[in-house]
């Protein structure tokens, strides 16, 4: 994933009829660079690793509200039930591909090589939004795969 200058994350709120504030810049920053959904967790551990330190979870939360309400951002629920969220934009990318969910770990990875198919719609549907999502286990959680657990 590209860094997006602070300038560009900028006109995104902006263009997106929100308030720039310091925390939305620091959420979306680490929102951009990330290749799958964060968790909340997620989110407030790189935000603590980052230069300007962490941010408290009710900003973070409200934050992330803001986001997902002028649909910058999407939030979806991962095979354990937990929220993740991730950028609109990086979210289009995404789509272009299948993703697995380990019911067991909650992580997502990406499966590029299974492309999303274009769908097939009666006449006067449109199509917003593809997922395809696969659930099981990851080769870590995975028994019979080897797996260090
Ligand atoms: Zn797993
Ligand atoms: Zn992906």
């Amino acid at each position: 994933m590209p860094e997006f200058p602070a300038d560009f994350l900028a006109a995104q709120l902006r263009a997106a009829a929100v308030k720039v504030t310091r925390p939305r810049l620091r959420v979306l920053a680490v929102l951009s660079r990330a290749t799958a959904p964060l968790t909340h967790a997620e989110l407030e551990e790189r935000l603590v690793l980052s230069a300007e330190g962490g941010i408290d979870r009710v900003t973070l939360y409200r934050v992330l509200d803001s986001l997902v309400d002028c649909a910058l951002a999407r939030r979806t629920v991962d095979g354990r039930g937990v929220y993740r969220f991730l950028l609109s934009s990086v979210q289009a990318a995404h789509a272009a591909h299948a993703h697995f969910h380990c019911q067991r770990c909650g992580g997502v990875t990406c499966l590029e090589q299974m492309a999303a198919p274009v769908a097939a719609l009666p006449a006067g549907f449109v199509a917003r939004q593809v997922e395809i999502e696969v659930r099981g286990l990851c080769a870590g959680c995975s028994p019979t795969a080897g797996g260090a657990r």
